[in-house]
C-alpha cells in the first residue's frame, strides 16, 4: 500500500473534529505508512489526542495565521505538508475549509483530487474511492494513476478513530504566511431563532409544505404547526429538514414556518443529510425531494393520503394520518 497523508485541521477549541477523526478511521484502515499533518494555531492537542493512532510522522503548520479557515493560508500550509511529508495518497475529510483548499493544492502539486468520496478502501491491491454521482443516484468505485491523489472524505460515512491519547513528537514545517486579503471576522447562521440542523442526530424530521396549507376545519394552522415541529425536535434533539415547497414559501407570501430556511431543504436541489431515522410529515415525498434521503437507513412518513409518493416504495411505513394528530400525541409521550 502506498504511503498516506492525513491532513487534518483543528477546530476552535484546538482539537480534532469528528469529521477529522473519521478520516482518520480510513486512513489507519488503508494499511499505509502514515504520517499525519496538522494546521491550526497550535497543534500539539490534536497530535495529542490521535497520539496512538499507529503513525509514523506527525508534521505540524502552527501559528495565528493558520487559525482561520482561509484559503491562501490553508492551501499554503497543506501545499507544505505534502511536499514535506512526499506521500502518494493524501486523505482529509470534506469539511468546508479543506473542499476550498485543496483542490487548488492537488492542482500545485501535479497531482489530482477526488471529492465527495464516500469511502476509499483496497480493490484489488489499489485504492479505490467509492463517490456517488447524479445527486446520488448512482455509485461508482474509481481509482487513479496519477499520485499525490487527494481525496477528500464526506462526514458521515464511517465512525470515527478512538484510541489513546498521549503525547507525539510533532515536526514543525515552517511556511511563510503567504499575503491574505481575507479576514474572517466571525460566523453567521441562517436567521433562525434556534439551532435546527443537527448533522449528528439520530432522528431527521423533515416537514413538508402540507404543515401551511388548509386543514380539515378550512383554515390554516402555521402557528400551531411550528410548536409541533419545535416541541419534537427539542424533545428528541432531532434535526429538521424541509421540502423545496415548504422552504419557497416564505418568498411567495404564504403561511410560512419561521424555523424553515432553504438551509434546511433535502432533496435533489437541496442536502442529503445522513441520519438512522427520518420522519417525514406533511410532504407528498415526490422523486426530487426522495433522492435527498438517500441516506437516510429508516424512513418513515405521515400523509393524509395513501396515494402519496411514500406510499410507492418509497418509506419503510407510511402513516396514514393527520400528523397534526400524529405528532400532538408523540410529543405528549416524549413529554411524558
Ligand atoms: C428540478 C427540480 C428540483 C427539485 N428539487 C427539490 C428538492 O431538492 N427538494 C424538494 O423537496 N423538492 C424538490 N423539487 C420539488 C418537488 O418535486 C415537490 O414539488 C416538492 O417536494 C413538494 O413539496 P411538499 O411535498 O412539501 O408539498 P406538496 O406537494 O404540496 O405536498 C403536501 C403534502 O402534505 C399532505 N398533508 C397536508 N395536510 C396534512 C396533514 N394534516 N397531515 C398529513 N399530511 C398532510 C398532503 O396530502 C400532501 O401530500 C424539485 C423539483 C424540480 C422540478
Amino acid at each position: 500500500m502506498d504511503n498516506i497523508l492525513l491532513l487534518a485541521h483543528t477546530e476552535g477549541d484546538g482539537s480534532l473534529g469528528k469529521a477529522g477523526l473519521e478520516a482518520l478511521a480510513t486512513a489507519v484502515g488503508l494499511g499505509g505508512a502514515l504520517t499525519v499533518g496538522l494546521v491550526g494555531a497550535a497543534t500539539d492537542a490534536a497530535a495529542g489526542q490521535i497520539a496512538g493512532c499507529g503513525a509514523a510522522r506527525f508534521l505540524a503548520v502552527t501559528g495565528e495565521a493558520f487559525a482561520q479557515p482561509r484559503y491562501a493560508t490553508d492551501a499554503a500550509a497543506a501545499e507544505a505538508l505534502c511536499r514535506a511529508a512526499d506521500c502518494p495518497i493524501v486523505i482529509a475529510a470534506g469539511t468546508s475549509r479543506w473542499a476550498r483548499a485543496l483542490p487548488g493544492v492537488a492542482y500545485r502539486l501535479g497531482g489530482r483530487v477526488d471529492t465527495h468520496a464516500t469511502s476509499l478502501a483496497l480493490a484489488g491491491g489499489a485504492p479505490a474511492v467509492t463517490r456517488w454521482f447524479y445527486r446520488q443516484r448512482m455509485e461508482a468505485v474509481l481509482s487513479r494513476t496519477q499520485r499525490p491523489w487527494v481525496v477528500l472524505l464526506d462526514p458521515g460515512c464511517v465512525a470515527p478513530w478512538s484510541g489513546t491519547a498521549g503525547t507525539a513528537t510533532v515536526e514543525a514545517v515552517s511556511v511563510a504566511a503567504p499575503a491574505t486579503r481575507t479576514t474572517v471576522t466571525g460566523y453567521q447562521s441562517p436567521k433562525t431563532d434556534e439551532q435546527t440542523i443537527r448533522p449528528d442526530a439520530k432522528v431527521l424530521l423533515v416537514a413538508g409544505a402540507g404543515w401551511t396549507k388548509k386543514q380539515g376545519d378550512g383554515a390554516v394552522h402555521a402557528v400551531e404547526a411550528e410548536q409541533l415541529i419545535l416541541g419534537f425536535l427539542r424533545k428528541a434533539q432531532a434535526s429538521l429538514g424541509g421540502s423545496k415547497s415548504v422552504v419557497d414559501l416564505s418568498g411567495e407570501g404564504e403561511a410560512v414556518l419561521h424555523c424553515m430556511t432553504h438551509m434546511n431543504q433535502v432533496g435533489q436541489t437541496g442536502s442529503t443529510p445522513r441520519h438512522a431515522k427520518g420522519l417525514s410529515t406533511c410532504c407528498h415525498g415526490e422523486e426530487p425531494h426522495v433522492v435527498g434521503w438517500r441516506f437516510v437507513n429508516q424512513r418513515r412518513a405521515i400523509n393524509l393520503d395513501a396515494g402519496c409518493g411514500w406510499a410507492r416504495g418509497k418509506a419503510d411505513v407510511l402513516y396514514v394520518a393527520d400528523a397534526f394528530e400524529v405528532m400532538r400525541r408523540v410529543n405528549a409521550l416524549l413529554g411524558a
